[in-house]
């Protein structure tokens, strides 16, 4: 039997009392209910149902299956009860009238008067969206629409619904064609908006409160709008401008200039970089000559070892690089502990002849440590269990093995 639906008539209807037709249960094992008639607005149209309570029980949501609308409960109804009072979460539905209604004002300004179309809509948690059937969309043209939506706002002006047939459809200009046959409902907003749909809107323009344009992006092909209306703005507007008033004193500046002022702090930022890049090389170019000086450049494989802490294993890399690359016939062996935690870098000059994998290899088993790298570079990571001095005796004593 099909279920009356009370919000085509009222959207306004949050408490009823109807009678329990039959509860049922779905596959997934949830409860539901079918009542004679109901307020409670099923999913469809781009817009999310009602929860609220029948006889107190908890309605998770609403779905429509042919006529008959299904109230899907937390726990099963007591069937012994002849009338069942019904409540909806009016918060949540209110905020959908509004998103709905916006939707409606938003999309006819677009159509009737930059001439993009909207091919389809979303009603989000937090953010609804339309898709325009354009390819893009200028800054000018959506503030544009955004202000010609807001002042059908505040015109106030009378939001109906009736139902007709389709001698009365010629009548008027339709956004979109039905996507009924019969009980064609017809949503009319006088001079801005005739349109087919089956949602709840509130009574007048007004009650759809701020209209936002959020942003837009490329959606396949088309132009997909981000906005959303009434309580939602207001609350993104004083969660936003929260944020923008900490920043403001954060930066002891006016909100209107934290802008200018990120930028010019931006600036400053890649100024520090670039000085700090150069003092880094000109530090590790000290480095290099000061390793240099501890070479025994008699030798025949002369090796340079050192130990650091608490420095990034980059750092040292660079380092081994650039003092290999300086002295070719080198070979350097530098740790950089950080607790227990060490990493080896292995690393030799072009003209040297040892082989930078087997040493670290050699070595890896005393720091219970994993590693790898080619016959030039190798590096490692472990725990320093022994002394410093015996991990470098060993990484020297490999080297030799690996030159010999
Ligand atoms: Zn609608």
């Amino acid at each position: 039997m099909a279920t009356k639906r009370l919000c085509d008539q009222d959207s306004y209807l949050k408490e009823f009392t109807a009678k329990l037709l039959r509860q049922g249960c779905d596959e997934d094992g949830t409860f539901y209910a079918v009542l004679d008639e109901t307020a409670f607005y099923p999913t469809g149209g781009g817009q999310p149902c009602d929860t609220g309570f029948l006889d107190g029980v908890r309605v998770t949501h609403v779905e429509k299956d042919g006529d008959e609308i299904r109230h899907y409960l937390a726990q099963k109804l007591d069937e012994s009860r002849s009338a069942i009072h019904a409540k909806i979460d009016w918060e949540r539905r209110f905020d959908h009238m509004q998103q709905h209604a916006g939707q409606h004002i938003l999309s006819a300004v677009f159509d009737d008067r930059l001439g993009m179309r909207t091919i389809a809509f979303h009603m989000g948690t937090d953010r609804c969206t339309i898709d325009l059937d354009i390819a893009e969309l200028s800054e000018e043209l959506a503030e544009e629409a955004e202000t010609m939506a807001n002042s059908i706002v505040l015109q106030n002006l009378l939001i109906q619904a009736k139902f007709v047939d389709h001698e009365d459809l010629l009548r008027y200009h339709l956004r979109k064609a039905p996507s009924v046959t019969e009980n064609i409902r017809l949503v009319i907003i006088e001079g801005i908006d005739y349109n087919p749909c089956g949602g709840t809107h509130p009574v007048r323009t007004g009650e759809v409160g701020p209209i936002k344009i959020l942003g837009w992006e490329a959606h396949r092909g088309h132009i997909r709008v981000s906005f959303n209306c009434g309580w939602r703005s207001l609350s993104l507007f004083k969660d936003e401008h929260r944020e923008l008033g900490q920043l403001a004193l954060l930066y002891n500046t006016r909100p209107e200039m934290v802008l200018s002022r990120t930028r010019k702090l931006e600036d400053q930022l890649k100024t520090w970089e670039n000085e700090c890049k150069s003092l880094r090389n000109r530090l590790i170019d000290f480095e290099v000559s000061q390793l240099g000086s501890l070479l025994n450049e008699e030798s025949k494989n002369p090796v340079v070892a050192k130990r650091f802490e608490e420095r990034p294993v980059k750092e040292i890399r660079e380092l081994a690089g650039r003092v290999t690359k300086t002295y070719t016939r080198c070979t350097a062996l530098f740790i950089t502990s950080s607790g227990e935690n060490v990493q080896i870098v292995c690393a030799q000059g072009s003209d040297a002849r040892g082989d930078m994998k087997r040493t670290l290899s050699e070595v890896l088993p005393l720091i219970h440590g994993k590693g790898g790298g080619d016959a030039s570079l190798a590096q490692g990571v472990g725990k320093l269990d022994v002394p410093p001095e015996k991990l470098f005796e060993r990484l020297k004593s490999a080297v030799s093995h690996s030159t010999a």
